[in-house]
């Protein structure tokens, strides 16, 4: 799969029924119930990290009138060549179009100013997880350039202080850490660099991971508005002064890549490998059925069954043959499968087989779920350190822009240089290099910046990036 990354991944997003990429609209595509139940399992994870600290989740409309989306400039900017409009109701053409949202600032905010009037209305916390569209002129692929984004977890913050929004910052980014953790998706933390940062924001700090084929994903995103927006919309509360005062604000986001990365980390040539936290099933039974023994089997099998309470199970009692049954489940990803034949069924036992490093092991069934349980937290904790153990190795360090590109070409992954800090100079090494400076880490560096020589300032990641 790494030879040829970006054809394993829509190959397997159709062969696994997670999308059907045969919408006819470029760029959008359609989840089975398979790939939704995958995407459900993960949305509750990210509801219940927010909900537990302090967000209530609300739901703003897709529809933004021109007037409000063209208030804060910077932020247009960054966002009028991917802007669908709503020009038409049936026949009629609309008084003041209507932006179909990109990202939900200027449906919010306007709201924000409404709700906020007091300095006991702050902080105010809320998210919404919905769609988006972004008329993209890239290529499109699916989960990862989107022109309908499906799935976008967006958190709105507001503030009374700059420093409670800076918290909220650090606040956030210990949220999606706990969030790809737990998902076994490794990353890197970097502040963007001043001409990568979001639209109307103070600075932006991100989260990559990087793929088999060696390109970096963002995953994931952090912003600090300071009170650009605040002042655009208006957003002001009495302080317990009484005087009238800006609020302070922070923005953050994941969307479908999330589920990209969750694919691409952990799958194999044989297809996905999930973790059995957001698998849609953690466990599939194969009855192996042979002439005369069909009923000692079946008989097994829903004993195993009623064992596994509490475990989401399938058991696959379709016509195939078990070896093609193996496969089929192997390849959308399982992380246990639990085979029951005659041999097994007359010693009231079966044989687990983990989905992430192939190893078996025979059970009774009176201990089946015990088992079970214990296999299922032991491919938890070895995917994850799988994935961290070959995160490590995307690393590479640079003293020249001659090493950096040497490691980019051999091997693609993330170069850590030193950087003067410096804007024009950031930009020289992106084009010498053909890839992109993720950011800095916030390091102190050693030596000199790369290109200009000139004092180091900042520890920079630079990758090829999707
Ligand atoms: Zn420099």
């Amino acid at each position: 799969m790494k030879s040829d990354f970006s054809t394993w991944l829509n190959d397997i997003i159709d062969r696994a029924k997670i999308l059907d990429i045969r919408y006819p609209i470029k760029g959008t595509y359609v989840w089975y119930p398979y790939g939704h139940k995958l995407r459900a399992r993960i949305l509750k994870r990210i509801r219940t990290l927010l909900d537990d600290s302090g967000h209530d989740e609300a739901l703003f409309p897709l529809l933004i009138p021109e007037d409000e989306f063209m208030k804060e400039a910077i932020h247009v900017k960054g966002f009028e060549e991917e802007v669908y409009w709503v020009t038409h109701g049936g026949l009629t053409e609309l008084n003041v179009k209507l932006a179909i949202r990109p990202t939900s600032e200027t449906a919010i905010y306007p709201m924000f100013a409404l709700w906020i009037r007091s300095h006991a209305d702050l902080p105010l916390r809320v998210y919404q997880i919905v769609n988006t569209f972004r008329y993209e002129t890239k290529a499109t692929r699916p989960l990862i350039r989107l022109r309908e984004i499906t799935t976008f977890k967006e958190a709105h913050t507001a503030h009374s202080t700059y420093e409670d929004a800076e918290k909220q910052v650090q606040t956030a980014i210990e949220i999606y850490k706990e969030f790809f953790d737990g998902l076994g998706i490794p990353y890197v933390v970097s502040k963007r660099p001043e001409w990568d940062k979001f639209p109307g924001a103070d600075y932006t700090m991100a989260f990559d991971t990087v793929l088999p084929d060696g390109r970096t994903l963002q995953i994931g995103t952090v912003h600090n508005l300071g009170s650009t927006f605040a002042r655009t919309f208006d957003i002001m509360f009495e302080n317990p002064a009484g005087e009238q005062e800006y609020a302070y604000q922070t923005c953050y986001g994941i969307s479908d890549r999330v589920v990209a990365s969750i694919l691409a980390v952990h799958g194999d040539d044989k297809g996905l490998s999930l973790m059995p936290d957001v698998a849609p099933f953690q466990c599939v039974v194969v009855p192996i059925l042979f002439k005369g023994k069909e009923e000692i089997v079946r008989e097994a099998v829903s004993d195993a069954v009623s064992h596994l309470e509490g475990v989401r199970v399938h058991v696959d009692t379709s016509e195939s043959t078990p070896g093609s049954k193996f496969h089929k489940w192997e390849m959308k990803g399982v992380p246990l499968r639990v085979e029951i034949g005659p041999r097994d069924a007359a010693s009231n036992s079966a044989v687990l087989v983990r989905r992430d490093c192939g190893e078996k092991k025979t059970v009774k069934l009176s201990e089946l779920k015990q088992e079970v349980k214990t296999v299922l937290d032991s491919i938890t904790g070895d995917m994850k350190k799988s994935a961290a153990k070959e995160f490590r190795l995307w690393f590479s360090d640079a003293e020249s822009l001659d090493d950096a590109q040497a490691a980019l070409k051999e091997k693609g992954g993330i170069i850590r240089t030193v950087w003067c800090g410096e804007k024009s100079c950031g930009l020289e090494i992106e084009e010498v290099l053909g890839a992109t400076l993720l950011g800095t880490n916030g390091e102190k560096p050693e030596g000199n910046c790369v290109n200009c020589s000139g004092e180091g300032k900042e520890v920079l990641l630079i990758a090829k990036s999707y």
